[in-house]
């Protein structure tokens, strides 16, 4: 939908098709924090998208509050890693990318967020670092793109295939209440999320894009238990203003798969307790699953698909879709009308990316960005 609403204001009309309802998939099921996990874990390309959007959401979210009613819900309450080890190579990348980053100590850990558990000694805080509440993000760029002539949306409206002849996609066939059809088309981006992949497999494209399954859950409590996102051995907690607080995330194996299960239910309210105890007397009102778009260290594609003309992706954004959002999809609205664009469009570029046979031997889900680089100092 963002690439959607890029495209609009780049003066595009745009067809949005959508298998299911709209925004009910990965970006419906994610915790919404504007900022990766450990941000200094991953590839300086994710850094580059993540530090744009960071700067880009709350003029985003207040412009879509004014134009659709809907509030978003942007909550700039912070990010407190509390087992970071790797405090030097963090404030390396704190200082080169000129976010705010401070080494806090457990009297100024417990002044904050007195309701957590004992024995947190130091942390790194973000204090920028944001959350959206990302189920009231999609309802309002889909009401914005209602409120648009030059955008349709067609629900319930599966992609079978494309139909092209040298290197030119000419329609599109779907399929729309079990009735096939197709439409002629300018240019495709396929923005499938996990599904991507397997997508693209069909026009002999071997875009490494795999589902990661992630289990969270919702506490609901009384009052507020916590003022900012706290994070700890790779399990957040991220509260709402509502005093919802989430908990994430599992990271799974498990295909294309979203049932919920007994043991990551365990495996949650394990975690959420060890960091805030008294959750455990907070009832948990929701469990659900998504399925991330996993892509090679995290660094979603980006651009036009190579051998052909009118065919781009904008996928495989696996943990960070939500934060890369509004940076990628402005890249790709870039890329695609020949604008100048913001930051360097390589390191996601689908044609150099997929020219590099070293995907072949990568796991997805091992990628770094829960455990140091390096070994603690
Ligand atoms: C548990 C969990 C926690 C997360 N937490 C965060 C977080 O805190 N912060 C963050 O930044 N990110 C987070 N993420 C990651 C983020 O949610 C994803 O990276 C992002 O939502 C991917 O967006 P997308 O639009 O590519 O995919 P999706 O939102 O999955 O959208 C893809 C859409 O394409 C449709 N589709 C697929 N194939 C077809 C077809 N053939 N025809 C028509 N339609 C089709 C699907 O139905 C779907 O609606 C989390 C993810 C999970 C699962």
């Amino acid at each position: 939908m963002l690439v959607a609403r890029e495209l609009v204001l780049a003066g595009a009309t745009v067809h949005l098709v959508e298998r299911g309802r709209i925004g009910a998939e990965a970006s419906w099921a994610g915790g919404g924090i504007v900022s990766p996990l450990y941000p200094w874990r991953y590839e300086d390309a994710v850094s580059a998208l993540a530090n744009q959007a960071q700067d880009a959401y709350p003029s985003l979210a207040s412009n879509l509050f004014a134009e659709t009613g809907i509030d978003p819900e942007l909550n700039e309450c912070g990010l407190l890693m509390l087992d970071a080890e790797d405090h030097a190579d963090a404030l390396d990348w704190a200082t080169r990318f000129a976010r705010q980053m401070n080494q806090w100590q457990a009297d100024h850990i417990y002044q904050h967020e007195p309701a957590l558990a004992e024995g947190f000694t130091q942390a790194l805080a973000m204090p920028r670092v944001a959350n959206i509440r990302n189920p009231r993000l999609l309802k309002a760029l889909h009401r914005w793109l209602q409120q648009h002539a030059s955008a349709t949306i067609t629900e319930h409206c599966e992609v079978l295939g494309l139909n092209h002849a040298d290197g030119t996609v000419q329609s599109v066939n779907v399929s729309v209440s079990g009735q096939q059809e197709s439409f002629r088309t300018g240019h495709v981006v396929v923005a499938a999320g996990a599904w991507a992949g397997s997508f693209l497999e069909a026009l002999g494209l071997d875009v490494p894009i795999e589902p990661v399954k992630g289990q969270m859950m919702l506490y609901k409590a009384d009052r507020q238990l916590l003022t900012g996102i706290v994070l700890n051995q790779g399990r957040y907690l991220i509260p709402r203003r509502d005093n919802h607080i989430l908990i994430g995330s599992t990271l799974e194996a498990a295909g294309f798969d979203k049932t919920t299960t007994r043991h990551a239910y365990t495996s949650l309210k394990t975690s959420a307790e060890r960091m805030l105890p008294e959750l455990a007397d907070v009832p948990i009102v929701q469990h659900w699953a998504g399925l991330r778009p996993g892509a090679p260290r995290g660094v979603p594609f980006i651009g036009a698909l190579p051998g052909f003309k009118n065919l781009s992706i904008n996928a495989g954004h696996y943990r960070n879709g939500l934060v890369l959002a509004p940076a990628s999809a402005a890249l790709l609205a870039d890329l695609v009308t020949g604008r100048q664009t913001k930051i360097d469009p390589r390191p996601y570029d689908p044609a150099q990316r997929l020219a590099n046979t070293s995907f072949a031997s990568h796991s997805i889900i091992a990628d770094n960005s829960a455990q140091p680089r390096t070994q603690p100092r």
